[in-house]
């Protein structure tokens, strides 16, 4: 059955962490969205990360230096917002040399694209200053500090005796990712009650001004949206093919990871990530997540996030790293309790490095034409971590187009069950 189409300020095609962030944003501002998703709610690439909620040290060495600013500081207020499901994570970075690296960053800086191998201590160092620099606004968390080899064997004895020293600063981490997504739609529906959030939604494409979809238990849901937002993240190029405006703008890698169950390992971390480069010069990380040892990521060009999963080869360079890590421990695949892989979100890009595409975000727009009485804002890239500064972003531009006032700021916004949550650990057990 056809029911009669819905009128709304804004229509989100996607109910990830950016779909989601973006929906509460719009909402508090007073505006009739919806947001619907053809699976439940942040179960895409949303559900797929390293959980890291970081400032992404990494991209200093692609000169990301803006984007290591605005996720340096997105980390800081998750910390306060949403201290329910977010935390710090001490981290350790294994050190290997002392010198080495400093050519190649330049490189890297200057636009090469063979991925840096070997970070020395004082590259190493050099970069944990300019991140603590980066993570002022709103610090919450310690500065960094070097270990010596000695210190570094003595609180982790089974890592390789081959480092020279170790850095250690401070990231943080998103404990369920899922919840968090429900939680900002929830405070969305709250802010703004028109608003309304649909998943399991079949899209069917558009006619004249109007967006359908089929509902799950049958029957058409159908909207007149005045803008439409595309945050199907690494789906977005079909969802405007879907919507009669092709487009070319995501060239996604895929990630994946595994969760060991591993006693010893966990005993060794005590805590903290490790956060390290594999043979090939990659970056990789191992934590505890909720008393399993989470191992990742990979970065594979890769199209279709339906038939992502993490391959055997994979799942072999894991265990290969962290023999050579951790060889004080024993590590084998019967110890794998589950794995996991998502697509990122990444900007088309050609030729590039997976490891060097850049992770910023942008909203490329389409505008209206003679079928289509709609902009379509299409929310390319975005890390979890900076998913509120992108939110606001957007939103600022939308709420332009459409000749409104903010009238309210997230950046001090509780979500969800961080409202009135206690602040230390004594306060929580009274709680
Ligand atoms: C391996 C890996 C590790 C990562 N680690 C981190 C990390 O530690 N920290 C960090 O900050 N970031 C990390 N990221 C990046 C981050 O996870 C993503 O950038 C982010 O989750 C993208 O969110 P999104 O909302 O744009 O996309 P998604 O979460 O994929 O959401 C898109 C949604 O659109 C829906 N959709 C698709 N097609 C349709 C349609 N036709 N109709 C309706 N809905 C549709 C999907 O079902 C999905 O729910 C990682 C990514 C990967 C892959």
């Amino acid at each position: 059955m056809t029911a009669t189409p819905r009128d709304v300020d804004v229509l989100i095609i996607g109910a990830g962490i950016n779909g989601a962030g973006l929906f509460r944003d719009l909402c508090e501002q007073g505006l009739k969205v919806a947001i619907v998703d053809k699976a439940d709610f942040g179960s895409g690439t949303s559900a797929a990360p390293s959980r890291l909620i970081h400032g992404g040290i990494k991209y200093l060495e692609t000169g990301e230096l803006s984007l290591v600013a605005q996720s340096t500081l997105e980390r800081n207020l998750l910390l306060r917002n949403a201290p329910h499901a977010v935390r710090p994570l001490p981290t350790v970075i294994p050190i290997f040399s002392w010198l080495t690296g400093i050519g190649a960053a330049l490189r890297t800086l200057f636009g090469s694209t063979t991925a840096p191998r070997s970070r020395g201590a004082l590259l190493i160092k050099i970069g944990l200053a300019m991140y603590d620099f980066y993570g002022a606004r709103h610090r919450v968390m310690p500065r960094h500090s070097m270990w010596s080899k000695a210190r570094a064997l003595t609180e982790i004895p089974p890592l390789t005796p081959g480092i020279v020293a170790a850095g250690t600063y401070y990231d943080a981490t998103v404990r369920h990712p899922e919840r968090l997504v429900l939680e900002l739609l929830q405070d969305g529906i709250r802010a703004s009650p028109q608003s309304e959030a649909f998943n399991y939604v079949q899209l069917l494409g558009s006619d004249g001004g109007i967006v359908r979809f089929t509902l799950p238990e049958g029957g058409e849901l159908g909207f007149r949206p005045r803008i439409v937002v595309n945050a199907a993240g690494p789906w977005i190029d079909q969802v405007n093919a879907a919507l009669g405006a092709p487009s070319r703008l995501i060239g996604g890698t895929k990630g994946s990871h595994i969760l060991l169950d591993h006693p010893d390992l966990l005993r060794a971390l005590g805590g903290r990530m490790i956060y390290f480069e594999a043979n090939d010069g990659r970056i990789c990380l191992v934590f505890d997540y909720l008393g399993r040892a989470l191992v990742g990521s990979t970065d594979i060009r890769a199209a279709d996030p339906e038939t992502v999963r993490c391959e055997d080869d994979e799942i072999d360079y894991f265990l290969a790293s962290l023999r050579e890590l951790l060889p004080g421990l024993s590590f084998g695949r019967e110890q794998i309790v589950f794995a996991y892989s998502g697509i990122r979100p990444l900007p088309a890009s050609d030729g590039t490095a997976p490891g060097l595409i850049s992770r910023d975000h942008s909203a490329p727009v389409m505008e209206t034409e003679d079928n289509r009485s709609w902009p379509i804002v299409s929310l390319v890239g975005g890390k979890w971590t900076t998913f509120r500064g992108f939110a606001e972003e957007v939103s600022d531009m939308l709420l332009s187009r459409l000749g409104q006032p903010r009238r309210v700021s997230t950046q001090s916004l509780a979500i969800g069950g961080g409202r009135d949550f206690p602040a230390d650990a004594a306060a929580r057990v009274r709680w």
